[in-house]
């Protein structure tokens, strides 16, 4: 069991696994890719140290190399879902199952959203992100679940010990393995409905009248983490103390996905605090 495992390759993750790792604490880092910097490529002109702008992908890599250097164990895993149990947490990933004693959630803020008319109406109402949180509503009902990834095949899994009825919309990815159900391939163009959502329609003009549909798209952010193990979250933000723990005793959150300056520098800090924080709540852990 590790007694630190942070979710994030971005500045926030890698300053606290730096902090960490030099105070001697091992973390393990787990990140699907190098996030926001390389994502949406920039040069960097706001950030300490650099008399020529820095392209964004380069400062993340060097920020990577050096906790390489470190010797810090680093993971390029998409995180599936989190869960505890008696003070311990399971981190799944596509591949593999960690357990902790703490987590970091360090994974920025989701940019990507799905851009489909009546998906923001519908949210909520006859739109959820978390299978094991609304599953039990749609129990014995029509249901889609779209996506296509791991992270799917997981909700997918839990909501199929519910439901019999369930069509997978892939919205133009391709599945590399085959379900007992009906699956859709064309893109999503738009969620039909009144006060509820009704029904999907798909780029071949087809409508597929359904109850209720679960997102599940590429992997979970920080709000569907939040929904999956109950964190509290204020206006798209991971509520944390001055400590930088959320509601769940040993699960921290830093950088982007609590708020405040969602700028570098203020990444980097929070990653610098949150290290002694974590010290401190291992050295009563452990008494
Ligand atoms: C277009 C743009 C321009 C910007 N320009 C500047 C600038 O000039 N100066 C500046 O200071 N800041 C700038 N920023 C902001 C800066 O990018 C962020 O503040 C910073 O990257 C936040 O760091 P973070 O570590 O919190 O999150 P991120 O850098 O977003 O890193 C998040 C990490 O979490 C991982 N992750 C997320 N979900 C999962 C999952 N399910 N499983 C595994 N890993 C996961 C990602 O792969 C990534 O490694 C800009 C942002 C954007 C979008």
């Amino acid at each position: 069991m590790k007694d630190v495992l942070i979710v994030g390759l971005g500045p926030a993750g890698i300053s606290a696994a730096i902090y960490l790792k030099r105070s001697g604490v091992d973390p393990l880092l787990i990140g699907k890719d190098l996030g926001n910097l390389e994502l949406f490529p920039l040069p960097i002109e706001n950030y300490y140290g650099f008399p020529e702008p820095i392209h964004s992908k380069t400062l993340v890599q060097n920020g990577i190399a050096q906790a390489q250097h470190l010797g810090i164990e680093i993971k390029k895993e998409a995180v599936i879902e989190i869960a505890e149990k008696d003070s311990i947490f399971y981190v799944k990933t596509a591949q593999n199952e960690y357990l902790a004693k703490t987590v970091i959630l360090a994974s920025g803020k989701k940019l990507k959203s799905f851009s489909v008319p009546g998906f923001n109406k519908f949210k909520g109402k006859g739109i959820s992100f978390c299978a094991t949180c609304d599953g039990f509503f749609y129990r014995r009902k029509k249901i889609a679940i779209i996506g296509h990834s791991a992270y799917m095949k997981n909700e997918l899994a839990y909501l199929s010990q519910l439901n019999q009825d369930i069509t997978i919309f892939t919205n133009g990815e391709t599945l590399d393995e085959t379900f007992p159900f009906l699956i859709v391939k064309e893109k999503i163009t738009k969620f039909l409905g009144d006060q509820k959502l009704t029904g999907i329609k798909t780029s071949d003009g087809q409508i597929y009248s359904i109850d209720g549909a679960f997102v599940a798209v590429d992997s979970p952010g920080s709000l569907e983490f939040a929904q999956q193990i109950g964190i509290i979250v204020e206006k798209g933000n991971v509520v944390v103390d001055k400590k930088y723990q959320t509601n769940i005793p040993g699960l921290f959150a830093i950088g982007d996905i609590i708020g405040g300056k969602l700028q570098i520098a203020k990444a980097v800090y929070d990653g610098m605090m949150v290290a002694d924080d974590i010290k401190r709540y291992l050295k009563n852990k452990n008494k």
